[in-house]
């Protein structure tokens, strides 16, 4: 049934979200955004183009509260140049472009489960893993994964959903959404003792949810080849055992060598090999189904290279 056509992945990317205007100084921004659509816009035309859309309040709801978005909203609405629950800048269109950000990911989700293409990356911005589910932080205000994963719950009957996340920091708000569920299961790859501060090893979930969170923390400085190992030792049979119906990623960037703010030293060569193995996982597991999320990633030279070879890997 595979045919090369339908191996090729969606890619999303739009100048629309360079509207969220996080200020001059600000390492999330529209610049490093450009750099990246630039790349993308390179690639060949056998790439399918996404179009995006606007997610909706009750879709936002399946993993936010609604006081929250009141929140985002009014903030936006008063020139607030800071989201009052944490470190994320903001502008009068921020809210709109966060939902137009989580719309797209959905978006995706449908062209995957449709069988439109086998996978999908969307280039979004602001990013989400930090967001918890009343808590906008670091600089996330919708956590787009996490909608993502209900949405599969609840509109396409994908009850068990695996959400791999290598962005350098730990995906806390994606964590924090998904610790008592045992249907949702949060992989962290992270540097250890950086920003947030969560995701030790010992978090493994609760309740319900107990063994349905696996954190790897990767000592600062290293390289792809520990990344590697952890994945080969740990992801790789943790997924196995848990039979994943669809796989989401959290794709930061922030790990490369180059990025001015995380402490590790993967290369482009890293984000291919580890995309390479979500691949074969997602072919194992769930019909090849994945849809990659940016997160991160700050050196707008080491994104766009990265996320290139991401896309190029998903491809096969
Ligand atoms: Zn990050």
């Amino acid at each position: 049934m595979s045919t090369k056509k339908n191996r090729q992945p969606g890619i999303h990317f739009d100048a629309r979200y360079e509207r969220h205007d996080t200020g001059p100084f600000h390492p999330e921004s529209a610049t490093r955004y450009r750099a990246l659509c630039a790349a993308l816009e390179d690639l060949p035309p056998s790439f399918v183009k996404i179009p995006g859309r606007i997610a909706t309040t009750e879709e936002v709801l399946l993993a936010h509260a609604s006081w929250y978005l009141d929140v985002v909203r009014q903030d936006a609405e008063n020139f607030a140049d800071q989201l009052r629950t944490g470190d994320t800048p903001l502008c009068p269109e921020s809210y709109d472009v966060a939902l137009e950000a989580c719309g797209a990911v959905l978006s995706a989700t449908d062209f995957v489960m449709r069988g439109e293409v086998a996978s999908a990356f969307c280039a979004v911005r602001p990013p989400g893993h930090h967001a918890t589910s009343d808590l906008g932080m670091g600089f996330c205000i919708f956590n787009h994964v996490a909608v993502a994963a209900r949405y599969l719950q609840i509109h396409h009957g994908r009850q068990r959903v695996v959400i791999v996340d290598w962005d350098v920091h730990h995906g806390n708000g994606t964590e924090a959404i998904f610790r008592e569920d045992p249907d949702v299961f949060y992989i962290s790859l992270h540097e250890h003792g950086i920003y947030p501060f969560t995701g030790a090893a010992g978090e493994q979930g609760q309740g319900a949810g107990a063994g349905a969170t696996l954190n790897l923390p990767l000592p600062q400085n290293s390289g792809g080849r520990e990344a590697l190992l952890a994945w080969d030792k740990k992801i790789a049979p943790a997924v196995a055992d848990f039979q994943p119906e669809f796989f989401l990623i959290s794709a930061g960037f922030d790990a490369h060598q180059n990025d001015p703010i995380g402490g590790l030293q993967w290369t482009d060569k890293t984000y291919a090999e580890l995309t390479r193995r979500s691949v074969a996982l997602a072919e194992t597991w769930c019909a090849g189904r994945i849809v990659s999320v940016l997160e991160g990633g700050y050196n707008p030279a080491a994104l766009a290279s990265a996320a290139v070879a991401h896309v190029k890997a998903l491809a096969g």
